[in-house]
């Protein structure tokens, strides 16, 4: 017997990715019993992204998807899946979502519909120019990697970074294309910045910083390639488009969900509801106010972030009258890895002070302070020590304690 919200018999969640599967999860495991339909445009199964960029780029790698969750184990969450039914759009009055000719009503809704690749203009219809957000993005990565392929990475963020790292594993030219005079110097600050662009270097990758694309050459329909616009070429058989995402919420625009003015991500409180009653937000897509950081309102694009929003989503889209909403109450954090470093940050860049402990490369402790506390904490090739300033950056710690611990971990580990 079901002791949740009453009014709640089905729970439509849209986008069958990392946080729709975990809002499906979450729901069964709240004891609610009622219908979950999962939403989704690719025609896959729930699959994990990060290794799209890392593992899957192998040469040992083969096409094969494995999903996060089997098509026996949906089953026996009783998930129905619509797979390769994009919504359409949103009917809020009749609590139903638009599937093209067809319809899904609901008594709550998740939307997980992450993120999409911004795309190059110009590019369109060029073989061998490409974003990376998708299976078939990286099916398509690895064989042209496998081909040998002279690659050129247009922005230098994280993903970008670890498709030259994957080129240059191989032994392959690669080349990253970044307008910024330092690479992630908006994320992550100056000099930061300037120790990720070190790595680069320092395993053969030709970064051009400060110059932007102005063109592709192409031959036959394919890509030759990249046109900068200090007048140089680069030559490419292999273009990957890493210029950022925008929220994938256009079937969402002439409904009364807000979104944000900038991004049109979907606007949440910090319990992840949006502004209509019955619809939550969850993922890549969800912009929300971090209680943790004053309400600095945030839309990451974060594995964990994804994970923890879809559970905590379907919780409060299912809690009972009278039961408490649960904010969320999480520190970010993300890992990157490139050219066999581990990068990993936890709590907020955006900070009134940027301090390198320790090695200005692998090794690295950088520490965020805003006033007098931690904020955030970025790690090079330390996985043990990062879980530790996390509990820090919670806590929160005072900066002295966090200077402190930093120069006694490069010290213990010297
Ligand atoms: C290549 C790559 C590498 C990454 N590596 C890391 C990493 O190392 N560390 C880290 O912390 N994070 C990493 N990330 C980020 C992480 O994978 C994302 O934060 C996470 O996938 C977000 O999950 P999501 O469910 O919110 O959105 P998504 O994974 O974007 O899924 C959204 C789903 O919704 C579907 N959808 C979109 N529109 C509609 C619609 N109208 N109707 C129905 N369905 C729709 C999409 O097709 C998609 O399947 C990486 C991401 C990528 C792409």
């Amino acid at each position: 017997m079901s002791t949740r919200e009453p009014g709640v018999r089905r729970l439509v969640i849209v986008g069958a990715s990392l946080a729709g599967l975990r809002a499906a999860e979450s729901a069964r495991r709240t004891g609610w019993d009622g219908e979950i339909v999962l939403v989704g445009a690719e025609d896959h199964l729930p699959y994990d992204r990060p290794p799209l960029s890392k593992a899957q780029l192998d040469h040992r790698t083969g096409d094969d998807l494995v999903p996060l969750r089997s098509r026996d184990e949906l089953d026996g969450l009783g998930v129905t899946t619509l797979l390769g039914t994009p919504a359409t759009g949103l009917d809020t009055d009749g609590r139903r979502v638009l599937l093209g000719d067809t319809a899904v009503a609901y008594d709550a809704l998740v939307i997980a519909t992450g993120a999409t690749p911004y795309r190059l203009p110009g590019a369109d219809g060029i073989a061998g120019v490409t974003g990376l957000r998708t299976h078939s993005d990286a099916v398509a990565v690895r064989r042209a990697l496998d081909a040998g392929a002279r690659t050129v990475v247009i922005g230098a963020g994280f993903i970008g970074s670890e498709i030259a790292s994957a080129a240059r594993k191989r032994g392959l030219p690669a080349t990253i294309v970044e307008r910024l005079e330092v690479p992630l110097s908006r994320s992550l600050g100056p000099e930061p910045g300037a120790i990720c662009a070190d790595l680069h270097r320092d395993a053969g990758t030709d970064l051009r910083l400060g110059v932007g694309v102005s063109g592709l050459e192409s031959t036959g329909g394919r890509v030759t390639g990249v046109v900068l616009d200090d007048g140089t070429t680069v030559p490419a058989d292999l273009v990957v488009v890493g210029i950022g995402v925008r929220p994938a919420t256009g079937w969402l625009e002439d409904s009364p969900v807000a979104l944000h003015d900038g991004d049109r991500g979907v606007l949440c409180t910090a319990s992840l509801a949006t502004s209509v009653p019955g619809i939550w937000a969850a993922g890549d897509v969800a912009h929300f106010p971090n209680v943790r950081f004053g309400g600095d309102l945030m839309r990451l694009e974060h594995w964990t972030n994804a994970a923890e929003q879809g559970a905590l989503a379907a919780r409060n889209a299912l809690a009972g009258t009278g039961e408490e909403i649960a904010f969320l109450d999480t520190i970010p954090y993300f890992w990157s890895d490139w050219y066999g470093h581990r990068l990993q940050f936890v709590g907020t860049p955006r900070a009134d002070e940027v301090v390198t402990v320790g090695p200005h490369g692998p090794g690295a402790i950088v520490l965020y302070r805003r006033g007098t506390q931690l904020a955030g904490v970025l790690t090079i090739d330390r996985p043990r020590d990062i879980m530790k300033f996390r509990r820090l950056v919670m806590e929160p710690g005072s900066w002295d304690e966090a200077l402190f611990q930093a120069a006694d971990r490069v010290t213990a580990s010297a």
